[in-house]
């Protein structure tokens, strides 16, 4: 599995196949709460960055095994996947493969481009990102490249919305001090308005960020801003489920794969290998003890990183 990863457990999609079609860390977009840490290199250029035909097989190969159950396929990458420049052909092609809905998370800066928005148009469910309108929280949180205009952003979630056939939530991430003043709140029930997303998916700073000083809002402050903007809001919660039955035995590579993509407790690795807590705890000691992997503490919980330094890098 060079391509697909997990299924991971996602707080908003259930047991979520990952396919990540892009180089580590390919973005227009520097978060100061992204899990992946900070963009070295900024860029804006569509490009078959991976080969369709590597993700293709990936995929197939996943999917004819049968190894992994999952509830839905999502595209996403190591970065922003619409910068793929065939991203909607691989979505047409995993959609008639798995029958299954197929997800495409975007941070929503290049729905301006028509053919983006075409290649979004071929998936089932859509999840792009907004976590602030105005120009100076948006640089605040999300950090752009200079080719990302915020002001045509908005235009191009609209226009999205009213092409796509499937169902939109819009994921809205605040963090303390950023994108959470009255005035934000305020653009952005306006924009939600505008938009009309299925749903507004309210999230905060959850794991290890990329700036160690991001926080997350308060549950209360969360809420307050959910009644606020309506009734297609709600606070996404925690995963809480079982996504493989029974014992499966624990491949480290496996683990390894899955922390690539982001930190993960000793908790979420049992969950998603459908494994005894102690079994995954016991693996993740040797595998801290063979220096393939670091602990991070973020919130008062233990997160798994890979550690570029050690063997396992
Ligand atoms: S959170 Fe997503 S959009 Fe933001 S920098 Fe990380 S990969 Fe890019």
């Amino acid at each position: 599995m060079k391509y697909c990863f997990g299924p991971v457990p996602s707080r908003r999609l259930g047991r979520s196949l990952g396919v990540d079609i892009l180089p580590m860390k390919t973005c227009n977009l520097n978060c100061v709460y992204c899990e992946l840490g900070i963009t070295e290199k900024f860029t804006c250029d569509r490009a078959e960055y991976i080969p369709v035909s590597h993700i293709k097989r990936d995929i197939e190969t996943v999917f004819r095994s049968g190894r992994h159950p999952f509830d839905v396929l999502t595209f996403t990458a190591s970065g922003e996947p619409c910068l793929h420049s065939r991203l909607g052909e691989l979505v047409s092609f995993a959609k008639s493969l798995c029958g299954k809905p197929v997800v495409v998370l975007t941070n929503g800066t290049m729905v301006p481009d028509p053919a983006v928005r075409h290649d979004l148009c071929q998936a089932d469910i859509l999840l792009p990102s907004l976590d602030a309108v105005h120009p100076r929280s948006f640089r605040k949180v999300n950090r752009p490249a200079d080719c990302v205009d915020i002001s045509s952003i908005v235009q191009g979630l609209t226009d999205l919305s009213r092409q796509f056939r499937g169902e939109m939530w819009l994921e809205v991430l605040l963090v303390k001090g950023l994108n959470d003043s009255p005035d934000d709140i305020t653009a952005l029930r306006e924009a939600v308005e505008q938009i009309r997303p299925h749903r507004v998916q309210l999230n905060s700073v959850a794991r290890p960020p990329a700036e160690p000083w991001a926080r997350p809002l308060s549950r209360e402050r969360m809420e307050e801003i959910r009644k606020f903007l309506g009734s297609r809001a709600e606070v996404v919660v925690d995963f809480n489920r079982r996504l493989r039955e029974g014992f499966m035995p624990v491949v480290e590579v496996e683990i390894m794969e899955i922390l690539k993509r982001r930190p993960m407790t000793a908790h979420d690795i049992s969950e998603i290998l459908g494994i005894e807590p102690e079994t995954a705890e016991t693996v993740l000691d040797k595998m801290l003890r063979a220096s393939m992997i670091k602990t991070e503490i973020f919130q008062g919980r233990t997160y798994f990183r890979p550690d570029k330094t050690g063997a396992g890098a």
